[in-house]
Order: structure tokens, then sequence, then C-alpha cells
């Protein structure tokens, strides 16, 4: 049971990536602040450590890029002041810890699961969209940075979307950076619904097999497939049914269900793959964003 800690709001980020779940960036930015007070997540966090039962895991994710809040170290030294026990990780797309400031703010989470999904300029730019001033050859120097000076475990994320990068050229160019970058675990994602545009697809878990395969590296992972998610021990099959009737009741988009039911954006996503896979909803792309619908059978 691992509880989230949103430390910007929706959806400022230095990336726009493509497959991003969460939605557009709206704020596309490397600057970094108080987007989210430090008093205000003092506050939050107290009162619930006070009211609930202690999670196992505490992670930094959600709705944007968790390093862009200039107060993060200090909300770590919080949190390791507050439950000493509790590990914490942090999700981030890793394209600041190019930055000496933001690593050694970060250094005392357990585990970073970093991304890099384009080795080159020209794969980076069509995939993530970052920020202008970004470079893949600087975000690939702060991974290993990192390695160099972290001593927790790195989980480093590749995703993988066909037709984007996944030519054997930028499969030689990941092994080249990852054999750099020295990462505990290379953990291979894929899309499992739309993201940000229309018409993208996701890899299946053969052509992932055929990456992971091809690298010949000892430590590379295939994220486990949403109908597995079931089995974790956090899964609430009564959220599952809230979301389905709500559903069933009317299409919704993403944002429509966090409106509505007052639940995480990541959370939801959770069950919405879960549904998908079982072929109880499927996804339609409108106007208005991607609508969630009933699959009529
Ligand atoms: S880095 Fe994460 S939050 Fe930011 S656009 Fe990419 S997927 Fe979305």
């Amino acid at each position: 049971m691992s509880l989230g800690v949103d430390l910007v709001p929706k959806k400022v980020c230095t990336l726009d990536c493509v497959y991003c779940e969460v939605g557009k960036t709206t704020t596309l930015t490397l600057e970094r602040k108080e987007y989210i007070s430090f008093d205000e997540i003092q506050a939050e966090l107290i009162d619930y450590f006070n009211n609930n039962p202690d999670p196992d895991y505490i992670t930094f994710s959600g709705s944007g890029e968790p390093t862009l809040n200039s107060r993060i170290g200090d909300v770590i030294d919080l949190l390791k002041e507050l439950r000493p026990d509790i590990p914490i990780a942090l999700l981030t797309n890793g394209t600041l810890l190019a930055n000496p400031e933001v690593r050694e703010s970060v250094k005392k989470v357990d585990l970073i699961l970093p991304s890099l999904d384009g080795v080159s300029q020209k794969v980076f730019q069509k995939i993530d969209r970052p920020s202008k001033e970004l470079s893949a050859a600087e975000h690939i120097q702060g991974l290993i940075d990192l390695r160099n000076e972290f001593p927790g475990k790195i989980w480093l994320e590749v995703f993988i979307l066909p037709g984007y990068n996944d030519s054997r050229e930028e499969l030689d160019r990941f092994k080249e950076a990852l054999l750099h970058i020295r990462p505990d675990s290379i953990q291979l994602n894929t899309l499992d619904r739309p993201g940000t545009l229309p018409g993208i697809k996701g890899a299946s878990r053969q052509e992932l097999q055929e990456i992971a395969d091809y690298w010949q590296l000892e430590n590379t992972i295939i994220i486990s497939a949403a109908p597995d998610r079931k089995d974790v021990k956090s899964y609430r099959k009564e959220l599952e049914s809230v979301i389905w009737e709500t559903i069933s009741r009317r299409p919704c988009t993403l944002d429509d269900l966090h409106r509505m039911l007052d639940i995480h954006i990541s959370e939801i996503n959770k069950y919405l793959d879960v549904l998908e896979s079982e072929d109880k909803i499927e996804a339609q792309e409108m106007d208005r964003g991607v609508f969630y619908q009933v699959k009529e059978k």
C-alpha cells in the first residue's frame, strides 16, 4: 500500500509526453518553485499520519514532475523525521537530474524510478516533447551522475512506443546509454490506453520481449500487464465496481471520473487498465478528450 504525494498541480511538467495518461501538459517549464507550499504539504501529511494506518511506501508521483517543486528536499526530510521506517520512492522523468542541486535534494529517498524514452535528440523530442532548453544528452548525463552519487536503488523505465523509439538504431543507442547509466533494473513499459495524441498504440508483450532479447542486458524486466494488477494487495474490488458503475451510467473522461469520485488520476488509471483488459470498457477519442464507455458485446 503506497501513499502518493503530489508536489505539483496538474499539469506542471518539464515534458509533454505523447503517451501521458494524466493529460496534456498545461505548464511546460523548467522553473523550480514551491508549486504547492511546503506548509500545506506538511499539514496534510501530519493529518494523514494522525488519522490513517501507516502505508508500506511513500511515493512522489502524480500530476506532473515532482522535482520541479523546489522544496522536495524539505518534504523528504520531514517524512524521514515523521516516519523514518517507511521507505520513500520517487517517480520522476529524470530531466532535472543533470542539476546537482536536484540530485542533492533527492538523495535521501530509498528508490528512484526515472525514465528514458529517447536517446537521440530527435526521438527525445518526438516522444517527450520537452521544454525547449532540454537535451537528451544532458538528460542521460544526469542519470549517469545520479548513479555515481546515489546510494539507493535506481529502476529506470524505458517506455516503448512502436514507430517512435523502437528502430534498430535507437535500440542500439539505448543499449549504449543503459550500459553507462547502470540502473539496478531496466523496466520496459508501454502504453495501455490512449495518450494525449490520437492514434498512438502500445507495443505487444512479444515486441517488448524481442527488445529485451535484443539488448541482452541481464536486469531488464517487462512491467506486468494490466490483468496482473488485480493480484496486487492494494487492489480494491469495490473501487473497481464504483468506477465501472459510473461509466455504465454515461461515458466519462479520466478527468470526469477524477472530479466525480474524488479519486486520484493515477489510482483511477489502474482500474481502467483492468476493466479495459477484461473487455468491459473501451476508449473512444472525442473532441473533449478520451472517453471510457461500456463495451457492447
Ligand atoms: S513526464 Fe510523466 S507527467 Fe510529464 S508529460 Fe511525461 S508522462 Fe506525463
